[in-house]
């Protein structure tokens, strides 16, 4: 058996694009959610550049003022008088160390034209700066130049960084010396180290000034030129700091100028940077991305998930779509069942009917054959009587010639005895002639009876009434062979048959036995009838030669007789069986073991009492 091809299978290409569509949606949501987080993070990391950077700027503008006044001090202006004064020195030595320590400054120092420290705040420290010889120094060379000098460094006596802001004394085109004062900044860098976030401040030469984490100090953010290297050798700006580069990589460039970065091995970090106002630094903040990340996997879990779930709502839609198109559909195919079925009753309906009609016609058809049937059975029954009497016709004839033969002569002698007047012999004779015409009236009163076409009516007979009637029908051949004739029987019995047909039967079975015995010389025929149960039986046994098989055998069939032609028509037994069988009844033929042929009847029993049983 071929099965049904079925369509390739969707589902694999389905779960795919599924899956590819969460995995789409998680992109996006990830992608989205990131550059959200990273946006927000920016705005506060720019918020938290510009804190820095103004608290810087306030820190660098404290002291702005500080190096331009100090040439307005007496003192100070005292250390340019003509020649050599130790206590001039000692004085300005005193008021530069306490201001130094009422600003809370690094140092505050004096310079001649040369570049010389004149005096200085820590005159009394052993590593004092006095006479030192600082001429090459960036922010000598501003002020003597007549500028504000800014500059970061690191001190070439102590190696201690610094902020150093300068200014010239007296004429500004024309300065007779440079009033210097140096700034630790370090202070803020403690205020860095709170934050989460890692803070740095580079110089113009992108060599790190100040940092939250106090090791990437002095270090360069960049490669350093051999160049770059020897300027610094020479204005000794870094004093002798190695300088090491510190590894940062860009992972991404970011709008806004901000990075991805990753500093020595660390989580990727957002770098941001700021220029510090009125210097030419740059304030740097990285703060860690772990927030971005999560939110990002955040973003992206929250969008996968949605985008399942719309993937479920939209299946589950999908497949209730389906359902209550396949429930139509199985609907719709119902009701086309339900019309082809309503279409075939109505067809069945009419061939039915049809075959009704048709059968209704068949059945008048048959009830009309019927009727013939009976008709012609009923012609039948009536042309075998006619038979029998016929048979009967030369016994009857010689029954009723015998009688006239009598009349004549009694009528005769009668005649003279009342003309002898001798009236007792004349009343004598008139009764025997009333004996002999009455006689005569019971035979033609029988043949008429028998030969009546149908049994009056009667369904009850009483059987030694019908074996009477029947005796004296067949009484002629009776006298001419004189069988023994044994009757035991109850003559009351009562059959539910026709009492006329029943006289028909008895007159064919009792007849055929004489003529069986016929010849004999001890003919006998016996009549037995008992009843059993709601059964009356009657058998005619008689002995003659019997029933060979082949007679046997066709027994029953129509015309079918051994007899000479004008004895025997071959219908009284077919005639008799369908008798008894009209009236429910059986008729069997055998040989009795004794020889002789013997005919068994079998009726109902009558149930009703009978009225007119004859
Ligand atoms: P018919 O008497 O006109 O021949 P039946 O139908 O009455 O027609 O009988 C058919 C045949 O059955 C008879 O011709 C006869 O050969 C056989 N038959 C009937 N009764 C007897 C009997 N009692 N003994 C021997 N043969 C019989």
């Amino acid at each position: 058996m071929n099965r049904p091809v079925r369509p390739p299978s969707r589902r694999p290409v389905t779960v795919l694009a599924a899956a590819a569509l969460v995995c789409a949606a998680a992109w996006a949501g990830h992608h989205a959610s990131r550059v959200a987080a990273l946006e927000r993070q920016g705005e506060r990391g720019q918020q938290q550049l510009r804190l820095y950077s103004q608290t810087l700027a306030s820190e660098l503008a404290r002291y702005d003022y500080l190096p331009g006044l100090l040439g307005l001090d007496d003192r100070v202006g005292a250390l340019f008088a003509p020649g050599d004064d130790a206590a001039r020195v000692a004085s300005a030595n005193l008021y530069l160390a306490a201001l130094n320590e009422r600003a809370g400054t690094r140092a505050i120092y004096v310079l001649d034209r040369q570049g010389r420290v004149l005096s200085t705040s820590n005159w009394q420290r052993t590593d004092s700066y006095l006479g030192e010889q600082l001429g090459y120094r960036p922010y000598f060379r501003q002020a003597i130049a007549g500028n504000s000098g800014h500059f970061y460094g690191v001190g070439t006596t102590r190696g201690e960084a610094g902020y150093y802001l300068s200014a010239p004394i007296g004429n500004r085109r024309n300065p007779i010396g440079v009033a210097v004062v140096k700034v630790g900044l370090e202070a803020l860098e403690v205020n860095w180290q709170d934050a989460n976030s890692r803070v740095l401040l580079a110089d113009e030469n992108d060599v790190v000034i100040l940092a939250s984490n106090p090791t990437w100090r002095l270090s360069a953010l960049k490669p350093l030129s051999a160049a770059e290297r020897a300027r610094f050798a020479r204005t000794r700006q870094y004093n002798l700091a190695p300088l090491r580069q510190i590894e940062m990589t860009t992972l991404e460039v970011l709008t806004g100028g901000e990075a991805l970065v990753r500093l020595e091995g660390s989580p990727p970090l957002l770098a941001q940077t700021l220029a510090q106002p009125g210097t030419p630094w740059r304030l740097t903040l990285l703060s860690p991305t772990a927030e971005v990340a999560r939110a990002a996997q955040g973003g992206a879990l929250l969008a996968g998930t949605l985008a399942a779930l719309a993937l479920s709502v939209a299946v589950a839609l999908n497949s209730r779509r389906r359902r209550i198109a396949e429930r139509l559909a199985a609907r719709a195919a119902l009701e086309a069942a339900n019309d082809e079925l309503e279409r075939k009753v109505i067809e069945r309906t009419a061939d039915l009917s049809a075959a009704n009609r048709q059968l209704q016609a068949e059945v008048a058809e048959r009830i009309r054959a019927e009727a013939n049937l009976r008709k012609t059975q009923d012609d039948l029954l009536q042309a075998g009587k006619l038979a029998v009497i016929g048979q009967m016709s030369t016994g009857i004839a010689h029954e009723l010639n015998q009688p006239l033969a009598a009349l004549r002569t009694l009528s005769g002698n009668t005649q003279k005895f009342l003309a002898r007047g001798d009236l007792a012999t004349a009343s004598a004779n008139l009764t025997t002639i009333n004996q002999l015409v009455e006689r005569m009236g019971r035979i033609t009163g029988a043949l008429k009876s028998f030969a009546r076409k149908n049994g009056g009516g009667h369904s009850v007979a009483v059987l030694g009434a019908a074996l009477e009637t029947t005796l004296f029908l067949l009484e002629p051949r009776l006298k001419s062979l004189k069988p023994e004739l044994v009757r035991e029987l109850d003559p009351s019995l009562t059959v539910a048959c026709d009492a006329n047909r029943l006289e028909q039967v008895l007159v064919n079975l009792i007849g055929n036995a004489l003529d069986a015995v016929a010849g004999l010389d001890a003919p006998r025929v016996e009549l037995r009838a008992w009843r059993d149960g709601d059964t009356v039986t009657l058998s005619v046994r008689d002995n003659g030669p019997g029933l060979p098989d082949d007679v046997r055998a066709r027994l029953f069939e129509p015309f079918f007789t051994t007899k000479p032609v004008g004895q025997g028509l071959g219908l009284g037994l077919t005639l008799s069986a369908g008798i008894v069988g009209d009236f429910g009844g059986t008729l069997a033929a055998d040989n009795h073991p004794d020889g002789g042929a013997c005919f068994t009847l079998t009726l109902p029993a009558a149930k009703e009492t009978l009225t007119h049983a004859r």
